[in-house]
């Protein structure tokens, strides 16, 4: 093994659970592909991005965590297509600065900019326009990964069920080396915004099935601490891309600068949650009251439309050393009663959760892990550590598994084991595919031996309960 490997306590954006691994940052794809391939003993090895993921997916105690970052050329841009070929470790970030300017945007984005593609195909990330335009895999044309048995080239013309196992499949098929992202086309940096509020749930979610098809990207702020008849309630956000048209005639000589500031930093990791109840009721009813019950139109920068939590950046440390999970569930739609029976059951519990996100899913795509299914889905920050918590989300897991729906892995730190073939169908599938790419079964991670994904066992009683 490389001189340079250092053993590190790593640990997801929730903090929880952390692991102690030798991270190897690796400086070209033939050095990656050739760890891989010519890998030195037995020790277990996953990709690591930028570490995004809320629970263990980038983890694996007493393994080795193979730092993606290093990986991050833009290989070819195709302006007419338009599309770009890249490195996995790109950063969206970095991306975005040699997109944007080109007056071009990748067609899925997530709540943060601080992801590297890698880590976006490997959990087939969702943006804010999933009821149109799907997940991550949809605008792929080509991934070449890395495996055991050297590298494989595959699309959704070319060895599919590669591509559908790998898109969502969190790292464990294979090491995505270079992938090929088709964009759309912008003609300015702004987003055309409008606002409303909704004063409970049942109203968020009837406004948020209208109108779909007129906006591009929509979003609700669930207020996830009031009860009773507040429960849910929501500002709603839904946008478009600027066109110059759009734009006042001074902002139309700069159409597609890029604003991304500096964020803000906290200082420190406190010694203990800044984010208690009071605080967080506090600035839930702060921000709730002081959004415009309806505005139509309001020009903004695309970074404060995609990413507002960008701007502080740390913001994790504020939930304290015990860490905290984000539980993000679907459920079909016809499934209303389940997302308000979660919201009732967290906000009575007092879970000190920041503003959940609630979104409605479009179609369901191909990837065998893939988290979207058309419905509703509903994201929630919750502090670990404080006494019930383990259950009173064990017992969430059981309600979202009645109503047919799942938990995104890519958030998860703590789902139990026997929870996957029910929430994940297609997970037999999945297992044959990782099988045959990684025999030994050299890719894992703490999220893998949690959830029982890294091996033939699993693959028996998958093919039983099927
Ligand atoms: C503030 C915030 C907002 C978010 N918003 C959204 C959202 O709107 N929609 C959404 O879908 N997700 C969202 N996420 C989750 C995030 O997009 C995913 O967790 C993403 O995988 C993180 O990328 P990463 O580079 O940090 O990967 P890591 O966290 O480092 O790794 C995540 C997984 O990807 C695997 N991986 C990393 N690189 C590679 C590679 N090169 N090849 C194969 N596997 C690899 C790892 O093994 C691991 O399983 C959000 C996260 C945060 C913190």
């Amino acid at each position: 093994m490389s001189a340079s490997a250092r053993t590190e306590l790593l640990a997801g954006w929730g903090r929880m659970p952390a692991s102690a691994a030798r991270v190897l940052r690796p400086r070209s794809v033939p050095e990656l592909e050739d760890l891989l391939a010519h890998r030195d003993g037995s020790l277990p090895m996953i990709a690591r991005g930028l570490g995004r993921s809320y629970g263990d997916a980038a983890q694996c105690a007493g393994g080795l965590a193979l730092d993606c970052t290093g990986l991050n050329k833009v290989l070819e841009l195709d302006l007419t297509t338009p599309q770009v070929r890249a490195e996995a470790g790109i950063s969206l970030d970095e991306l975005l600065r040699v997109l944007v300017p080109k007056g071009l945007f990748p067609p899925i984005t997530p709540g943060t900019r601080f992801v590297t593609l890698g880590g976006a195909i490997a959990s087939d990330i969702h943006g804010k326009n999933h009821h149109l335009d799907g997940t991550i895999a949809r605008h792929l044309d080509h991934l070449r990964i890395a495996t055991s048995g050297g590298p494989v080239e595959c699309g959704l013309g070319q060895r599919s069920e590669v591509f559908s196992a790998t898109c969502g499949g969190m790292g464990l098929t294979g090491i995505v080396t270079e992938a090929v992202l088709r964009l759309l086309r912008i003609e300015t940096s702004s987003m055309l915004v409008d606002t409303e509020r909704a004063a409970d749930i049942d109203a968020c979610m009837a406004r948020l099935s209208e109108d779909e098809g007129r906006y591009r990207y929509s979003v609700a702020w669930v207020d996830g601490f009031s009860g009773g008849r507040h429960l849910g309630r929501s500002v709603i956000t839904r946008a478009n891309h600027a066109v110059l048209a759009d734009l006042p005639a001074k902002a139309r000589r700069d159409p597609l600068g890029l604003e991304l500031r500096k964020p803000l930093r906290v200082p420190a990791a406190p010694p203990i949650s800044l984010l208690g109840p009071v605080t967080v009721a506090a600035f839930n009813e702060l921000w709730y009251r002081r959004a415009p019950r309806h505005r139509a139109g309001e020009l903004v920068p695309l970074a404060h439309f995609f990413y507002p939590l960008d701007g502080l950046a740390g913001w994790n440390l504020l939930y304290g050393p015990r860490g905290f999970t984000q539980y993000q569930f679907v459920v079909p739609l016809g499934e209303e009663a389940t997302v308000r029976t979660v919201l009732e059951r967290l906000s009575r519990a007092r879970t000190a959760s920041f503003l959940a996100v609630l979104k409605r899913f479009g179609a369901e795509g191909s990837g065998h892990l893939s988290f979207p299914r058309m419905g509703w889905t509903l994201a929630l920050d919750v502090p670990l550590g404080a006494g019930g918590t383990a259950v009173l989300l064990d017992g969430l897991d059981e309600l979202v598994v009645s109503a047919g729906g799942r938990v995104y892995l890519s958030k998860d730190g703590r789902l139990r084991p026997e929870m996957m073939a029910a929430m994940y169908p297609r997970l037999a599938d999945w297992l044959e595919v990782r099988a045959r790419l990684d025999p030994e079964g050299i890719l894992s991670s703490d999220l893998a031996r949690r959830l029982g994904l890294d091996g033939a066992r699993r693959l028996a009683v998958a093919k039983v309960e099927a």
